[in-house]
C-alpha cells in the first residue's frame, strides 16, 4: 500500500455548497490540502474537487467519476453483485471479512471497482473506475475477474474500453490469488490490442503496484490527472530500500509524461472533452467520407529556378513546419507522446486528428519556427527515443485501422553518441520494417528538408508526394562537398549533381507527386501551403480507400523493391514505342487474315472491329 492523500471531503454525493450560516461555517471550511485556500464556496472544488488556485486534484469516488464523466443516465453497471471472499481465511489484526465488510458501508460498493456501459457525447464505451476508498482499490480477484468480463464484454461488442484506475496495487489478503490477476487482466488488455479496439487508461492518484504494472499500462492511449502519484513501488518503500530521498518530482504525472511513458497530463476539467475527442476520432472512421471530393484543387507545380533555389527555399526560416500544417489542415488532433521507455522526443509530433472528414494517423517530424522552438525542438533532428514513438503510433494506427499521413522534414536524426547508445540505427530500422507491412493506406509528403535515413524513416508509403520546393537526399549538399571536396563551401556546386530536387526526384520514380505551392514558396503563405498540400494528401488517401489491406502491402513492396532497378524514363519511352509498333503490325496481320477468310468465304458480312486494339492504331 502506498502514501495516499485521504481526502475526508470527496467523500459522500456531488452537492451543491451549502450556505454558510454564522459561527459554524467557520467551524466547517474546506481549506485545500496543498495551498491552504478556502475550498468551501469554490464551484469547481463541489463539483469537481479540484481546487482552483493550486489545480490540486482531490480524490473522487468511483460513482463522482461516473457521474462527471458519462452522459446523464447512459451508464449501465454490470457483474455488480460480484462479492469477494475470503478464501485465506487471512486475519491480520482485523479479520479480511470485517474489512471487507467495512469498506462495503463506507463506499455503498460490493468491491473497489465499478464496470458496466456509458456513452461519452453520445459515443458508447465500456468503463472500469476504482474507488480508492475501497481498501486502496486493490486488486483481488474479483476486482481482477470485473476488469477481464469488462474488457470481453467490449471485444464482444466491438467497443472501446476506458479505465480510470486509483489503487494501492494487489490485495495481500487475498495473497498469490491477488497476484495472479496482473496477469488475468493485461492478457485481457492484449486481447483488446489484437481486436483492434482502443483502450484508453486513465492513471488517477494515486495509482501503483500491480495496477499500474499490469492492464493499467497497457492502454493504447495513457492519460494521467496532474500531480498523480503513480509508480511501481510506494516512494517510502523505495526511500527505504536505496536510502536516497525521492527526488521532488519522481512519481508523479508531470515526471512521466517527460519520462515518454504517458501520452499527456489532463487537467479534471478537460477530461470529458478529451475522452469524448478520442472516441469521435475513433469511432467507425472508415465510413466518414472526405468533403468536397469532387472539389479539390490542384494546379500545376512550378519547379524552382536551380538546386540551390530549392536548398534556400527548403530551409527557410519561415516555411511552415508539421505544427503549421496540423493547426491549418485538422479541426480536431490529439498528440500522443512518449516512447513508453524513457524519452518524450519533440522532435516529432505523432497524434490522431481529422483530415477532411477522414480520421489519419499524422506523424511530423517538427523543426521548430523561432531560435526557442528550434533549439527545443532540436531542428527536427529525431533520436532514438522519436523513431520508437513514431513505431508506436504507426503500430497504433494499423490495430485502429487509420490512414497514415507522415509529413517529412528533418536535416536528418539527432547525431550524437547518447541517441546512438539509446539505440538510433536500430529503431530507424523498426520504422522502416513497421511501415513496410502496415495493412493501412500511407502517405508520406516531404515538406521542407528529407535528410538522409532519418527522413526515409517516415517514407515508406504508398504515395510519396514532396512540396515542389522541397528536398529530399541522401546527405545534406554541405555534408557531400565536405566527403567530396573538403570543403563544405562548395555545397552549392555538389546540390544539382547530388539530384535532391522535387523534379529530380520525380524523374528518378522516387517522388509519385509534386505538390504546388504559393507562388514564391510556402513561407510566403503558409494558410494556403496547407490547404495546397491537404488537397493533395486527401487526394492520394482517397485514390488508396479503393484497395485492399492485401494490395496495399503488396503493392508497398514492389514499389520499394523496383527503386533502383526500375528503367529510367528515357528506357521506359523505348519500350512503350516498341509495344506501339508492335501492336500495329498484330494488328494490321490481324486484318488482313479476316479480311481474307471473309473474301473465301464470299461472305458480306461487316469487316471485323478490332476493338480489343487501343485507338488511333492503323488497322490495315
Ligand atoms: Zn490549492
Amino acid at each position: 500500500m502506498t502514501v495516499h492523500s485521504a481526502d475526508s471531503a470527496s467523500s459522500g454525493e456531488l452537492r451543491e455548497p451549502e450556505k454558510p450560516v454564522g459561527a459554524i461555517a467557520a467551524a466547517v471550511t474546506t481549506p485545500c490540502r496543498r495551498c491552504g485556500a478556502d475550498l468551501t464556496d469554490a464551484p469547481i472544488w463541489q463539483r469537481l474537487r479540484v481546487c482552483p488556485s493550486c489545480r490540486y486534484h482531490g480524490q473522487l469516488s468511483a460513482r463522482q467519476r461516473i457521474d462527471i464523466l458519462l452522459d446523464t443516465g447512459s451508464f449501465k453497471e454490470s457483474h455488480q453483485n460480484l462479492t469477494s471472499v475470503d478464501p485465506l481465511l487471512f486475519s491480520d489484526r482485523v479479520p479480511y471479512s470485517a474489512r471487507l465488510e467495512e469498506a462495503r458501508e463506507t463506499t455503498g460498493l460490493e468491491e473497489a471497482v465499478v464496470v458496466g456501459t456509458g456513452r461519452i457525447n453520445a459515443r458508447e464505451c465500456v468503463i472500469a473506475v476504482f474507488d480508492f476508498k475501497f481498501m486502496g482499490g486493490s486488486m483481488g480477484a474479483v476486482v481482477g475477474e470485473k476488469i477481464a468480463l469488462a474488457i470481453e464484454h467490449a471485444i464482444d461488442r466491438h467497443l472501446p474500453f476506458i479505465s480510470v484506475s486509483t489503487s494501492g496495487g494487489a490485495r495481500m489478503q487475498e495473497g498469490m490469488l491477488s497476484l495472479v490477476q496482473m496477469a488475468k487482466t493485461a492478457a485481457a488488455a492484449t486481447r483488446l490490442h489484437a481486436a483492434g479496439l482502443p483502450f484508453i487508461s486513465v492513471l488517477t492518484d494515486p495509482t501503483t503496484g500491480g495496477v499500474y504494472a499490469s492492464f493499467a499500462s497497457r492502454g493504447d492511449v495513457i492519460l494521467a490527472e496532474p500531480g498523480a502519484l503513480i509508480g511501481f513501488a510506494g516512494p517510502r518503500v523505495i526511500e527505504q530500500l536505496t536510502g536516497r530521498p525521492k527526488p521532488k518530482d519522481a512519481q508523479t504525472a508531470e515526471y512521466l509524461l517527460s519520462n515518454g511513458q504517458i501520452d499527456d497530463v489532463v487537467d479534471r476539467a478537460r477530461l470529458r472533452n478529451v475522452l469524448a475527442t478520442y472516441l469521435q476520432l475513433l469511432s467507425a472512421p472508415s465510413n466518414l467520407r472526405p468533403r468536397g471530393e469532387h472539389e479539390l484543387y490542384r494546379p500545376e507545380p512550378r519547379p524552382p529556378a536551380s538546386a540551390w533555389t530549392a536548398v534556400e527555399l527548403a530551409r527557410h526560416p519561415d516555411r511552415p513546419t508539421t505544427r503549421d500544417y496540423i493547426q491549418a489542415m485538422m479541426p480536431q488532433f490529439v498528440e500522443l507522446r512518449g516512447d513508453r521507455t524513457s524519452l518524450d522526443d519533440p522532435a516529432v509530433i505523432c497524434g490522431i486528428g481529422d483530415l477532411g472528414g477522414i480520421t489519419v494517423m499524422l506523424i511530423g517530424q517538427e523543426r521548430g519556427r523561432g531560435e526557442e522552438e528550434h533549439a527545443r525542438r532540436n531542428g527536427g533532428r529525431m533520436g532514438a527515443e522519436g523513431y520508437r514513438k513514431a513505431a508506436r503510433a504507426m503500430r497504433l494506427a494499423g490495430a485502429w485501422k487509420l490512414p497514415i499521413v507522415t509529413l517529412i522534414d528533418t536535416p536528418g536524426a539527432a547525431l550524437d553518441f547518447d541517441s546512438e547508445a539509446r539505440g538510433l540505427a536500430p529503431s530507424i530500422a523498426q520504422c522502416l520494417s513497421t511501415m513496410s507491412i502496415l495493412p493501412v493506406p500511407i502517405v508520406a509528403a516531404v515538406i521542407g528538408e528529407g535528410g538522409s535515413g532519418g527522413a526515409l524513416a517516415l517514407g515508406v508509403a504508398d504515395r510519396i508526394l514532396m512540396l515542389e520546393n522541397a528536398i529530399y537526399s541522401v546527405i545534406a549538399p554541405e555534408g557531400a562537398a565536405a566527403i567530396l571536396y573538403h570543403d563544405a563551401q562548395r555545397a552549392r556546386d555538389l546540390a544539382d549533381a547530388l539530384k535532391l530536387t522535387a523534379a529530380d526526384l520525380k524523374l528518378l520514380g522516387v517522388v509519385d507527386t509534386l505538390v504546388p505551392e504559393p507562388e514564391g514558396g510556402a513561407h510566403l503563405d503558409r494558410d494556403y501551403a496547407a490547404l495546397l498540400l491537404k488537397n493533395f494528401v486527401l487526394d492520394a488517401l482517397l485514390e488508396l480507400r479503393k484497395t485492399s489491406q492485401k494490395r496495399l502491402v503488396d503493392g508497398r513492396y514492389r514499389k520499394f523493391r523496383q527503386m533502383g532497378r526500375q528503367p529510367t524514363t528515357s528506357r521506359r519511352e523505348t519500350m512503350a514505342h516498341e509495344m506501339d509498333e508492335l501492336q500495329k503490325r498484330l494488328g494490321g496481320a490481324l486484318s488482313q487474315v479476316l479480311e481474307y477468310l471473309a473474301l473465301r468465304d464470299g461472305s458480306s458480312r461487316e469487316p471485323v472491329e478490332l476493338a480489343a486494339l487501343p485507338p488511333g492504331e492503323n488497322r490495315h
